[in-house]
């Protein structure tokens, strides 16, 4: 498995499994069947409402803790963010089983973000969470994380597939220092993503399919990859990307497809605002 070294040193890889909409009695089976195909990085967050399942999978597996990469969410907290963010950490860690993070990201920049990630930054410094980041930052909320606190976020987990490609976006992270990761990598099929012709046209010159195109497309571009299956021929299919190379040209093809906007919500809408950044765990 290839890998990225994150700007404090962490290595993450650069291909792992996730977990959102996976329900929580299924989400055990999964989770072991992606191991057992050879994922090493799972990301689940506090509001999948399967952590510990993840931690049950991750417990049987008989994979070394430090083999693993487990990345999980801080939901939405409200003031003192600090406290509530201690607290919500101690809860992920018990669910899951660990004593450690390798990630901990806060899920959406919404509520007391700066109390929220001084929390996390001392998290990190206690060794509680070996990578910090946040998901869902436009490049507005990333820069003023940046520019008023002691810590860049290691990473920044955001919408990214052929039709959102965050070009633009990656190289602001890139000159910060923060790794890029995709969620959606499938755009959950959305847009009939599998059965593209642009898509399938590549994949027929290399015998692999949209889904593989994709996945290598991304880990081509540097964008850490994070796809979702509860089909272990499809997790085995997913993970088979590092034996073939997508030429310039057909880079520059799939450049083509993206239409520089989201295909689920904008985080910068106020409808969405007013929905994730009210909503409570319970
Ligand atoms: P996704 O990975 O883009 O797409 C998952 C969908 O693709 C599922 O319906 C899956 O169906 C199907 N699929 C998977 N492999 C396939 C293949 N080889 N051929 C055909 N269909 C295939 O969607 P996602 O789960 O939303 O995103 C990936 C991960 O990103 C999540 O699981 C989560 O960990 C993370 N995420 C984070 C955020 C955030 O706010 N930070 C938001 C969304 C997601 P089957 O399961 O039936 O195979």
């Amino acid at each position: 498995m290839q890998q990225v070294t994150l700007s404090n040193g962490t290595v993450m890889p650069i291909l792992g499994f996730g977990v959102y909409q996976i329900p929580a009695e299924e989400t055990e089976q999964a989770v072991s069947a992606a191991i057992a195909a050879g994922y090493r990085l799972l990301d689940t967050a506090a509001a999948y409402g399967n952590e510990e399942a993840v931690g049950r999978a991750i417990k049987n597996s008989g994979v070394r803790r430090e083999e693993l990469f487990v990345t999980t969410k801080l939901w939405v907290q409200d003031a003192p963010a600090q406290e509530n963010t201690r607290r919500a950490s101690e809860t992920s860690l018990n669910k899951l089983g660990l004593d450690y993070l390798d990630l901990y990201l806060m899920h959406q920049p919404y509520g007391d973000v700066y109390g929220q990630w001084r929390a996390m930054e001392a998290l990190q410094h206690e060794g509680l969470a070996k990578a910090i980041g946040v998901a869902n930052f436009y490049p507005d909320r990333l820069l003023d994380l940046i520019l008023n606190n002691e810590i860049t976020p290691q990473v920044n987990q955001v919408e990214t597939h052929p039709f959102f490609q965050r070009a633009d976006y990656q190289e602001l992270m890139r000159e910060h220092g923060v790794q890029i990761q995709s969620w959606g990598g499938f755009a959950e099929g959305k847009n009939d993503l599998f059965t593209n012709p642009l898509l399938a046209g590549i994949g027929k010159e290399h015998g692999k399919s949209v889904a593989q195109v994709v996945l290598r497309w991304l880990t081509q571009r540097g964008v850490v990859a994070i796809p979702k299956s509860v089909r272990p021929q499809r997790m085995a299919e997913n993970i088979d990307v590092f034996d073939f190379e997508l030429t310039d040209e057909q880079m520059a093809q799939i450049a083509t497809l993206d239409t520089g906007s989201s295909l689920f919500f904008d985080h910068r809408d106020p409808e969405i605002v007013s929905w994730l950044a009210k909503r409570r765990l319970t």
